[in-house]
């Protein structure tokens, strides 16, 4: 039977193929190789990821992490670096997206914008495309030191998933885990109902 490769899985969850993606693909290989594990289900794992781009996408296909398993940890710092670690003992790497891989042509990012606002020509499209592919492969076939800088920490890391009490939002009715709530006015809301009445 046919088994889907790694990377195929990787672009299978995440819809398509481009550099991000095979960043996040380098690092989270790297990473499971450095803490000798395969996946999350032998070993609880934990990724804090510093980003919220293409990459964390395969961190979670190859790492097992999720939110909604509570071990995917997204921290707002617009950095590509992953820390992933094990639970158990805090052994941990934190993986870092070496410069040159990411700033190499002007172009492309000029190009990018035009694709995505759509005023891309024809030509300005088959571009990118050509150059999107031939920085994923090259990421893909490139020697681990040239694109991810890897530093063995230790974590401290955050405990299991929580479970919180519900309370009940007393303007739309829904419910909301008791920590996200608000107080306003004396009454218990939820956050979007809280920033609807200011
Ligand atoms: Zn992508
Ligand atoms: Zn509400």
């Amino acid at each position: 039977m046919y088994q889907l490769s790694d990377w195929d899985k990787v672009v299978e969850f995440h819809g398509h193929i481009c550099p991000g993606l095979a960043v996040g693909y380098r690092a989270a290989l790297a990473a499971l190789r450095e803490l000798q594990v395969s996946r999350s289900e032998d070993e609880q794992l934990v990724a804090i990821v510093e980003n919220d781009a293409c990459g964390v996408d395969a961190i979670q296909v190859l790492t097992g992490c999720s939110f909604g398993k509570g071990n995917l940890i997204f921290r707002d710092y617009g950095k590509h670096v992953f820390t992933i670690g094990r639970r158990s003992d805090g052994k941990a790497v934190r993986i870092s997206i070496k410069k040159k891989n990411r700033v190499e042509n002007k172009n492309y990012y000029v190009l990018i914008k035009s694709v995505l606002n759509g005023n891309a020509t024809e030509e300005d499209k088959k571009t990118f495309k050509k150059i999107h592919k031939e920085k994923t492969e090259r990421i893909l076939n490139a020697p681990e030191e040239e694109i991810l800088e890897i530093t063995h920490v230790t974590l401290d890391l955050p405990r299991k998933a929580q479970i919180f009490q519900s309370v009940e939002c007393a303007i739309c009715g829904e419910t909301v885990m008791e920590p996200r709530a608000r107080i306003q006015n004396g009454k218990i809301i939820c956050i979007p109902c809280s920033s609807l009445s200011t």
